[in-house]
Order: C-alpha cells, then sequence, then structure tokens
C-alpha cells in the first residue's frame, strides 16, 4: 500500500476518520450511520491507507489538539441566546478539518487532488504554525431550539458532510404575523463562490464548523468577496488567526436536525419568530423539554455503560 501521506509503500494502519479521541468522548453514540453506503454499523469509521509512521507520530498531535478543544468547549449543551468565548489556535483548527476531510474523501474513493505536498506537509509538520491562505473556516453553536429532542432523530452528536447547501436565501419568504401562515420561498438557488473546491460541514455534539477549500490560485480579491459573502449572510464566526471570538447559535428549529442545510442569518431569524410563535419557548414547554432531556440523558448514561470504549 502506498501511504496516503508520506506517499511510501508500508504497511496500512487504521486511521480513524474523526480522530478516535472525540469518538471517545461520545461512547453513548455507539453506532456508524453511513447514509451514503445505506449501511449502520458498530465499528468506528475507518480508513487503511496511512503507515504506522504517519499515523502514531507525523499526524497524533492533530488528534491530541482536537480532543482537548471539543473538551474544553463542545461536550457540554448551550441554550438558545447563550454565547461562548471562544480560544484557539487557528492553524491547528485548518489541520484538524482538513485531516477529517481528506479521511472522508478517501474513504468514499472521492476525488483528493486537492491535497497536495504542500497542504500534506501543513498537516504533516507540527512545526507549520502559519494557517493556510486559500482555507476558510467558519464556526457556531448548535443548539437544538426545536420542540424535537435530539434522540427523535437519532443520537447523532458527530456528523458531517461534503459540500453542504449554503443557501442564497431564507427557506421561508414570508410569516403572516396575524394568522401565522408560512409560506415557503419556491426557488432558492444554491450560493455561488469563486474558485471553491470544495466545502464541509462538521458537528461535533454542540459546534458546527464549516470549511471552506479554495482553488490554490484564488486572487486576494476573490477570497476577500467569497469571506464577506460568508461573513455577511450566515449566523457563522469567521474564524482567524487572532484566535478569539464569541460564537453564537448558527442552528435554527429547522437547520438544527439537517446540518448540512446552511440557512441565511435572516432565515435563521424567521424560523426563530415561528418557535416563538408557535410557544416552544412558553415556561411550560421548557419545562416539559428540560424533562424529557433529563430522562434521555439518564439511558445515554446507559448507553455509554453499555458500549464502553
Ligand atoms: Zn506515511
Amino acid at each position: 500500500m502506498i501511504c496516503a501521506y508520506c506517499g511510501q509503500e508500508a504497511k496500512g494502519t487504521r486511521e480513524h476518520i474523526i480522530s478516535c479521541a472525540i469518538l471517545d468522548l461520545f461512547p453513548e453514540c455507539f453506532a456508524t450511520i453511513d447514509s451514503i453506503r445505506g449501511k449502520v454499523h458498530l465499528g468506528d469509521p475507518m480508513i487503511k491507507d496511512v503507515c504506522a509512521n504517519c499515523n502514531n507520530n507525523k499526524i497524533s498531535y492533530i488528534d491530541s489538539y482536537a480532543k482537548a478543544l471539543i473538551t474544553k468547549y463542545f461536550v457540554q449543551k448551550y441554550e438558545k441566546n447563550d454565547t461562548v468565548d471562544f480560544e484557539y489556535n487557528y492553524a491547528m483548527i485548518q489541520k484538524m478539518l482538513l485531516k477529517y476531510a481528506f479521511n472522508d474523501l478517501r474513504s468514499q474513493k472521492d476525488d483528493s487532488s486537492f491535497f497536495t505536498e504542500d497542504i500534506l506537509n501543513f498537516l504533516m509538520n507540527k512545526d507549520i504554525a502559519t494557517p493556510l491562505r486559500n482555507i476558510t473556516v467558519l464556526a457556531g453553536l448548535a443548539i437544538n431550539t426545536s420542540p424535537a429532542p435530539d434522540f427523535i432523530f437519532g443520537n447523532n452528536k458527530i456528523k458531517w458532510c461534503k459540500n453542504p447547501a449554503f443557501l442564497s436565501n431564507s427557506i421561508i419568504e414570508n410569516i403572516n404575523y396575524e394568522t401565522g401562515e408560512i409560506k415557503l420561498r419556491s426557488e432558492n438557488p444554491r450560493q455561488d463562490f469563486i474558485k471553491l473546491s470544495f466545502s464541509y460541514v462538521f458537528r461535533f455534539n454542540s459546534v458546527q464548523f464549516l470549511l471552506l477549500c479554495w482553488d490554490s490560485d484564488i486572487s486576494d480579491d476573490d477570497l476577500q468577496s467569497n469571506n464577506i459573502i460568508l461573513q455577511h449572510q450566515y449566523p457563522y464566526t469567521i474564524l482567524n488567526i487572532n484566535g478569539n471570538d464569541n460564537l453564537s447559535r448558527c442552528t435554527s428549529e429547522s437547520t438544527y436536525h439537517s446540518e448540512m442545510l446552511i440557512d441565511v442569518s435572516w432565515g435563521q431569524g424567521i424560523f426563530d419568530d415561528i418557535t416563538w410563535m408557535r410557544g416552544t419557548y412558553s415556561n411550560e414547554s421548557q419545562q416539559y423539554l428540560k424533562k424529557i432531556e433529563e430522562r434521555w440523558k439518564a439511558e445515554e448514561d446507559d448507553l455509554a455503560k453499555k458500549y464502553p470504549r
């Protein structure tokens, strides 16, 4: 086998698509639901084309960072209006998401030509601390504001998908505030970005990251216009080299359960109005939902014991 990282002929070792250290944080999510292959299995999502040296020595520092980051901020759940003062190492977040995307692309036998020698060097070299220019990362909090508790859609704390749908306008066109009538937008093309090679969305429990990989020859102007759209059109925060941002909710009652749908900020606002009109945020509803969540938490504790990692 040829190692996907160093290109040397070697025996393949098992590499987790998402760091094992992150999966270990959520033992209650014991099943892998592979919607692309239409399979559910008990093993972790893995790929076997990385040599032992790269797997254990060259790229494992990324897993350690990922585990520390998720443990510190995102094992806990957040409430509707919570914000998080998020301190991070931007180059390390790029490395973590690029590594997972690269693993996923290879496991799907998808085109991974974006991962040139330069990018692989960036991943394999702990000492390269300068973020890549042609990568944009956004982050936001995934908070369930829907009337449907998490478990209704399965115990899906870790999810990812390639090329999520960046909408160009809100899913709901308008609401009649007197009657509560909702009009869905009939046409809503995806937002165009200049020289976008591919993108990914990653959900790790209470955070969602968007990774956008631009063609390496993208001009500074094009990069800037893309980032302006991302910054102003979506309820996410663009991460940057300063490594300190305030994260707020990036999900609505509709997008929380469909992470591949990236609704625009005003679309999220419209869904919040619908949630409010429906009374999901009345004291009574909130107390009822909290009781259900407590019972589900007890169930999760049992599942974690039943499926130790
Ligand atoms: Zn290797």
